[in-house]
């Protein structure tokens, strides 16, 4: 008999707790003022996967180093996954996290592409739940804050052929998030990036593996170099692709919403909803190919009046400039981008209501 997702018995969670967990005075210090990626919560949750046995001995932990063997496979062949995704801690104390689905459904799509197994959808709520159980008093409660929950996949066999492991690891880690924009939302200035692709025709671009991260270092360094905050990378028919981890829209004088569709992007989940939000409120949405030529004469004409990107880490940020070699063009700023973005963080705080049941108790 198959399974299907429906009738997944629940994994059970062997729980270890961390007896050396911080103390509740060091956790609110950190919890005050978190910044991104750098403290982790107490705990972590992993499942492990073989071709024989699936997936097996669910475990929460304390949070630590994973042992490995130096001949694993992800740390010569790079297969491995992850995903981004918060939790927000809502006035009346509860814990929600925003379309936990759509991103256990990515994952889904990342391990495809990457040889690495499918994790059911409901293991996938399940772990989060799992970690919020224990680790729930790391969500914090101040404005724009939030837990990031990390989960990820890679290849633990330890073997030097090249072909899918057949021995698999998924983790779950957490990390307090402060507010991305310290003293409101700031438009970015974005490198244009000619001479380094961050995925190609066929290639991983739709996937969230950390090949794809990788590629994008030197080019963001470029940038930096260039005084710019981000990278906008092309195909190889120069059409606008996204930034190293956020989407591009573009906001057209008539109202319509447009961003680049390709085979070799990532697609966000926050993009997603933003243009839902658009489309509710009337704006028309196109998601289609969109040339450099078309964006920057669309920006000379005033036929684009807006430009901004968008994921979870910094939920909306509006494209200030764009530059590149040889140019440098100021983009049109317009009030869009920030009113949907009040509007998506309402929903996700509970300040406003969730009309498209995109919230999930955790
Ligand atoms: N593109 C890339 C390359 C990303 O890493 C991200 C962040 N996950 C996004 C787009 C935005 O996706 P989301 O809105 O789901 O965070």
């Amino acid at each position: 008999m198959t399974l299907t997702e429906t009738d997944l018995a629940p994994l059970e969670f062997a729980v270890t707790k961390n007896l050396a967990a911080k103390p509740a005075a060091q956790r609110e210090e950190i919890l005050r003022s978190p910044g991104f990626g750098t403290s982790f919560t107490d705990h972590m949750v992993d499942i492990c996967w073989s071709t024989r046995g699936g997936w097996h001995r669910p475990r929460v932990q304390p949070y630590g180093p994973i042992s490995l063997d130096p001949a694993a496979a992800v740390l010569h062949y790079g297969q491995e996954i992850f995903e981004g995704i918060k939790a927000y801690r809502h006035a009346d104390g509860s814990i929600h996290t925003f379309r936990p689905e759509q991103n256990a459904r990515r994952l889904q799509r990342s391990a495809r592409r990457l040889a690495l197994p499918e994790l059911p959808v409901e293991y996938f709520l399940q772990s989060l739940r799992e970690l919020i159980a224990v680790d729930g008093d790391w969500v914090p409660s101040g404005e724009d804050q939030s837990l990031y929950l990390r989960p990820f996949m890679f290849a633990k066999e330890a073997f030097l052929g090249v072909r899918p492991a057949e021995k698999v690891a998924y983790y779950v880690i957490a990390s307090p998030a402060g507010a991305y924009f310290k003293g409101g939302v700031q438009p970015v200035t974005i490198w244009l990036s000619e001479d380094y692709a961050r995925a190609g025709k066929g290639g991983t671009g739709a996937a969230k593996t950390g090949g794809n991260y990788a590629a994008s270092l030197l080019p963001q360094a470029e940038a930096y170099e260039n005084g710019c905050d981000q990278v906008v990378f092309l195909d190889q028919d120069r059409n606008v692709e996204e930034l190293g981890g956020m989407n591009v829209v573009f906001v057209r004088k008539d109202g319509t919403l447009v961003t680049p569709h390709s085979p070799s992007i990532l697609e966000g989940i926050t993009r997603d909803s933003i243009l839902q939000l658009a489309e509710d409120r009337g704006h028309a949405v196109e998601r289609r190919a969109v040339s450099l030529d078309e964006w920057r004469e669309g920006v000379a004409s005033g036929d684009i009046v807006e430009v901004f990107a968008c994921g979870t880490a910094a939920v909306v940020t509006p494209i200030g400039t764009l530059k590149g070699k040889g140019f440098e063009d100021a983009q049109p700023s317009g009030t869009l981008a920030l009113e949907l973005r009040q509007q998506l963080t309402d929903i996700q705080y509970g300040r406003a209501e969730d009309t498209h049941g995109w919230l999930v108790r955790l």
